[in-house]
């Protein structure tokens, strides 16, 4: 089996190798990068399965980074500031990022958390054969195995918490959720973030699905309650 490649971004050299040493000792293969130009060429040339990212980076910021990852992979992101609100700020940006450190961490804690986002982004990408499990709801396919979700035959990329939200939504077909219902069924009840979360993934889940995002027709705002999906089924 060919090695897990990650891809460090980070303009502060002493973070980024530390973080690349303790890496390299969990067996994963670790490129570095020490600006956002450097980032996002590297990111094209190795296609890495991870990105860890700084947000404030020279030449191009790691915000818009994330951004051009996402437009086209689903592959984990875990964002790095040296400030707790940076961090809510990328959360309200909605940049698709699936994970937020704020600096000074600890390196095993980084770690940890790469190799549960590792886990999940491979046993989800990768199908199962006994169990091949597809929605179809109108216009929308959802491959709930492999994270893979197809609008009219083309390829949408969805971060892993989106397609989550979205799952959610269409194997629960015309079944109202509340956003707390969302997030406690998602996120967890012990994790960052907060309610407001949901709403912002479920505007970047109707940009990327919805004919019109203004008007959705997919999943609807149910007011003063939360959202329904449209579709076939109980
Ligand atoms: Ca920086």
């Amino acid at each position: 089996m060919s090695k897990e490649k990650i891809l460090i971004v980070e303009d502060e050299r002493e973070i980024a190798d530390l973080v690349k040493d303790y890496l390299l000792d969990e067996g994963y293969e670790v490129f570095t990068a020490y600006d956002g130009e450097e980032g996002l060429s590297q990111y094209h040339r190795i296609k890495p399965d991870l990105v860890i990212l700084d947000i404030m980076l020279p030449k191009v910021e790691g915000t818009e980074i994330a951004r051009t990852i996402r437009s086209k992979s689903s592959i984990p992101i875990i964002m790095l500031s040296a400030k707790t609100k940076d961090i809510d700020k990328i959360i309200s940006l909605g940049l698709g990022a699936d994970d937020y450190m704020t600096k000074p961490f600890s390196p095993s804690e980084l770690v940890a958390r790469v190799k549960a986002h590792m886990r999940r982004y491979f046993l989800l990408s990768k199908p199962k054969l006994d169990d091949k499990e597809v929605i179809y709801q109108g216009r929308l396919t959802v491959h709930l195995n492999n994270y893979q979700v197809l609008l009219d035959d083309e390829v949408v990329y969805l971060s892993a918490r989106e397609f989550e939200v979205l799952r959610l939504f269409v194997t629960n077909p015309n079944q109202v959720f509340s956003r707390e219902q969302i997030f406690n069924l998602v996120w967890g009840f012990n994790e960052y973030g907060d309610i407001n979360t949901v709403t912002v993934h479920i505007k970047k889940i109707r940009e990327k699905i919805e004919k019109n995002p203004a008007d959705p027709q997919m999943i609807k705002t149910v007011w003063g309650v939360g959202y329904k999906f449209v579709g076939e089924g109980s």
